[in-house]
């Protein structure tokens, strides 16, 4: 039925809705399956607004037809279940993969072309988008917009939220609108004209000018945050802007759809070298970090035990990922970590900082120079060279995939899967999250990897889905953990985002009156809820629940 409806609509684009197809669509990255009803690879932007008008006319009807939605989807990486929904997908990387231009200092991009495509055009002009994730060669940079990505990077170059200079979208009404930092000169003229573009532009600087001592004190206090809609980043009142970006990005695809993006590009360092550290327990974990933070490392990242013991396990699969000019030296480079597990003294934390630059020798002083900072704790360190150092990055960027693939039985599970307190209170927290998840060992084991230098966590267990204890135990240490997270003032999630899995807790972080104005921010893009449902407002922890994956 659904079918013959969007036939009729004679879109330029291609539906798809068999079994093999809804199957592959009902999941991403995450522990969610949501089987849709059909999927839509729209060619242009005309066939996008068609959907949209032909959605909305539905949702009028009343009924069953009240439930179609549009939900968008690009390389489908997402771990949290955003591009997940029950009605119509639309895929953006079959049609919508073009890098329209690339300029001096920016790029021009339609959001379904992958990271790993974009990065080799931008780099023939030695442009770089800093904050690409660590599922560089599998996501896409519209996913990245939507869920404000971030990655190793992140501690000096900061979040995609940083890199949007304008975007396009198609919104509720069914046209395409043109985003761009706006002045209040230009910002009064948008809300004097008499359409849905003054009225969104009227009800949201009306929203968030109202609340504003309130929306800027909800900003949480860290130094990466993808959890809920970004109210106090919008309305820069001394500057005199008024930026939509900084709604729109991370608000996985709830507000609109997205068309078109203008990223802004940096030279990347042609230097660089790494700082290896490697601690025996968290005794002096913030001193260290503290320390080292001092010698401003462009990245600062980190592994656990239990990553090093599966990438020494399956080392010839990360020897093909890395691709090393000399194998044989590569493997060698192993043997300080394989000795330190033949005598026993496996490092519970494994630290890199990555000194970047383009004067080799300051590079190397501000290294050792650190070195010699840190010293004072007695532990193993190490300097690694540009070459040296790819092994640490792979692993540390390969490790969800590597349990991901390996592990029988049972399956990843992430749901509190990127986690954030600020670097200073991380001795004190660790080893309260290890004592929270410890307590459930019998039903997971788990890796912890994640971006020390700005205290977020990459927590993944591993669990078996076929148990029906696992979803209590989900709902539980996720209660659990959050509660902890938000006792030292953190976020639920520094650059994974909300999806089916976080946005339950919302209202927990933010509190009611934070939350409502989500919800009247939904309501001022999206009134017809028209837009991947369920995500960031309007969700039950029941629903996640009933929604994960049976089997393992
Ligand atoms: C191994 C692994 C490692 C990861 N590491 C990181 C990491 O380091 N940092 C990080 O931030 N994330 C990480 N992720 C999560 C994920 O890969 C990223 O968030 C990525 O940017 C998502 O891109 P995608 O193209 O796969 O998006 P998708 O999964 O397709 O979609 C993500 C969200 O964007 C929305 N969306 C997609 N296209 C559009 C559009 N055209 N308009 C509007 N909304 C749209 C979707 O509805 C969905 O809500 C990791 C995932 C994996 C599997």
């Amino acid at each position: 039925m659904l079918k013959e409806q969007i036939l009729k609509l004679k879109l330029q684009g291609d539906i798809e809705d068999s079994a093999e197809v809804l199957e592959k669509y009902s999941h991403d990255a995450s522990l969610f399956e949501v089987k849709p009803e059909i999927i839509v690879y729209p060619k242009n932007v005309e066939d996008i607004k068609k959907l949209v008008v032909f959605t909305a006319e539905q949702k009028k009807l009343g009924g069953a037809s009240a439930n179609i939605s549009l939900t968008p989807r690009s390389a489908g990486t997402d771990m949290s279940g955003g591009p997940l929904n029950d009605s119509i997908i639309l895929d953006f990387t079959r049609y919508f993969n073009h890098i329209i231009e690339v300029g001096g200092n920016f790029a021009i991009t339609e959001p379904g072309v992958f990271y790993r495509d974009f990065e080799k055009e931008t780099l023939k002009k030695n442009l770089l988008l800093p904050p690409y994730p660590a599922s560089r060669e599998i996501c896409s940079v519209g996913g990245m917009f939507a869920n404000n990505s971030a990655g190793e990077k992140t501690l000096t170059a900061g979040k995609v939220e940083d890199y949007v200079l304008e975007f396009s979208a198609v919104l509720a009404d069914g046209n395409q609108y043109d985003f761009k930092p706006l002045s209040s000169a230009e910002l009064k003229a948008k809300i004097a004209q008499n359409n849905f573009e003054g009225e969104f532009y009227k009800n949201i600087f009306n929203l968030i000018n109202e609340n504003y001592a309130a929306i800027k004190t909800a900003k949480p206090a860290v130094s990466k945050n993808s959890a809920g809609y970004f109210l106090w980043n919008v309305y820069d009142k001394e500057g005199d802007i008024f930026d939509l970006s900084k709604l729109f990005v991370g608000s996985q695809g709830t507000l609109g759809i997205i068309t078109k993006i203008k990223y802004r590009l940096v030279k990347p360092d042609t230097q660089s070298e790494m700082l290896v550290v490697f601690m025996r327990n968290f005794n002096n974990l913030s001193e260290v970090v503290n320390e080292i933070l001092k010698f401003k490392p462009e990245s600062f990242e980190s592994y656990d035990d239990k990553t090093l013991e599966l990438a020494l396990k399956y080392l010839p699969e990360l020897i093909k990922i890395i691709k090393p000019k000399n194998i044989l030296k590569l493997g060698f480079s192993f043997l300080p970590e394989a000795g330190m597990v033949l005598t026993g003294g496996f490092p519970k934390l494994i630290l890199m900082a990555e000194f970047t630059g383009n004067d080799s020798a300051e590079i190397h002083k501000r290294v050792l120079t650190a070195q010699e900072a840190i010293a004072k704790f007695g532990l193993r360190t190490m300097i690694s060279d540009h070459e040296d150092s790819q092994k640490y990055c792979t692993i540390r960027r390969e490790s969800f995939s590597l349990l991901r693939n390996h592990i029988r039985g049972r399956r990843t599970a992430p749901f509190i899967d990127d986690i954030i307190v600020r670097p200073e209170f991380l001795p004190e927290f660790l080893p309260k999250v290890n004592a929270l998840i410890d307590q459930y060992k019998k039903y997971l084991t788990y890796t912890i990897a994640g971006h020390v230098g700005n205290g977020n966590f990459h927590i993944i267990p591993l669990m078996d889905f076929k148990d029906p204890k696992s979803r209590e135990i989900i709902a539980k240490l996720s209660d659990e953990v959050y509660d902890l997270v938000l006792q030292y003032k953190g976020s639920i999630t520094a650059e994974h985002n909300d999806g089916l899995i976080r946005t339950p807790y919302l209202k927990q972080m933010y509190g009611a009156e934070i939350y409502g104005l989500f919800e009247k921010t939904k309501n001022i893009f999206d009134p017809q809820n028209i837009f991947n449902p369920r995500k960031k407002v309007g969700t039950t922890i029941e629903y996640a629940l009933e929604h994960m994956v049976k089997t393992s």
